[in-house]
């Protein structure tokens, strides 16, 4: 069976790209240091932890499993961190992207899939944004994910790698099969938020401005559900095999929902309330960001199948309802 190294592949999208290795009949290696991952998510392969900044254990890592190829998930993703403290994602992302390639150079594995993002294009100049938008994001997030994208770019050219950046835009949902899920600590993204509240672990979702411009004056996002995104990978890993190439790509539905619009669809799927308070916009926040997903359409023969806002929603929904019944089990043991 081929090897595929899946670095941060205990976190949410890694984990789910994991599952759809094995079901394409990869091995996925899943490389990550826990620091935001979960132990248990890792269930389709072997588990190697690590750090991406400790290039020994890398070489060890490629030597013991001969790869074929390496997908590269794991960085920090906290927008609002990355600006109080951009040592750290200097330091994770960008430091430790450059010492994978250099492993990956080292050991001869010159395939590449970098999970990139849409907060490279930063205020977006036309909606749907195409990949030759310019890239100018506003943030050290941002800018360590074009930093990649630049590194990578540069080894495929000089040392011919094949490098496919995946430019994500929302990554929402869980798996359908209850296997894995959305797990972030702190939680900062607008569904889970939303779901909590609907299920009364918190008081309300607080919607950061209603004074964009847009339809409802709430912010626009085109929210993908993780495994659509997880087969994208797939099938962009299965298109590897181009020396020099660098491709970027968006992955997104191209269609764009408002935090009011995911609210209401909340309350549908979930059949609960949802009390909602409004605050000011939140710093840096583009009043709309959607993918123009055709690039990636044409060249990996993909698209979203999963990613209406109900099967978003709903299996998000389940997810949650899993991890509370866990907990609650949990606490039932401590207690007995
Ligand atoms: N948002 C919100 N309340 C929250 C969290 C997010 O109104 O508690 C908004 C946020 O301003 C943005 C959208 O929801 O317009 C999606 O935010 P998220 O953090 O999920 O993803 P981002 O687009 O920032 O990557």
């Amino acid at each position: 069976m081929k090897r595929v190294i899946v670095t941060g592949g205990a976190g949410f999208i890694g984990a789910h790209a994991c599952k759809a290795l094995r079901a394409a009949g990869f091995e996925p290696v899943v490389y990550d240091n826990l620091v935001y991952g979960h132990r248990s998510a890792v269930q389709w392969g072997p588990f190697e932890q690590g750090d991406i900044l400790d290039e020994a254990r890398l070489a060890a890592v490629f030597a013991q499993y001969q790869p074929v190829a390496v997908m590269h998930f794991a960085a920090f993703a906290y927008v609002g961190e990355s600006v109080t403290d951009p040592e750290k994602y200097y330091r994770n992302n960008v430091e430790g992207t450059a010492s994978l390639l250099r492993a990956m150079r080292q050991a001869d594995v010159r395939q590449l899939i970098f999970s990139s993002s849409c907060a490279t294009y930063g205020m977006a100049e036309t909606i749907p944004i195409l990949e030759t938008q310019r890239q100018t994001p506003i943030n050290p997030y941002g800018r360590t994910k074009l930093i990649g994208e630049q590194i990578a770019r540069d080894y495929a050219q000089a040392y011919g790698f094949d490098c496919i950046a995946l430019r994500y835009f929302n990554a929402a949902g869980s798996d359908a099969a209850g296997e894995i899920g959305e797990d972030h600590d702190p939680e900062t993204h607008l569904i889970p938020l939303v779901l909590q509240a609907a299920a009364g672990m918190r008081p309300n979702i607080t919607v950061f401005g209603d004074d964009y411009d847009t339809p409802d004056g709430t912010c626009i996002r085109d929210y993908l559900h993780v495994t659509d995104l997880a087969d994208a990978h797939v099938a962009a890993l299965q298109k590897l095999g181009l020396p020099g190439r660098f491709l970027a790509l968006n992955l997104g539905t191209g269609a764009g929902t408002s935090v009011r619009e995911i609210i209401d669809a909340a309350k549908r799927v979930t059949g609960c309330d949802i009390p909602v308070t409004m605050a000011a916009r939140r710093e840096g926040d583009p009043a709309a960001l959607v993918a123009d997903p055709s690039a990636a359409h044409a060249a990996l023969g993909w698209a979203a199948r999963y990613s209406d806002l109900d099967t978003i929603l709903g299996t998000a929904w389940d997810w949650l309802q899993f991890k509370r019944q866990g907990t609650l089990k949990q606490d039932a043991r401590l207690r007995a």
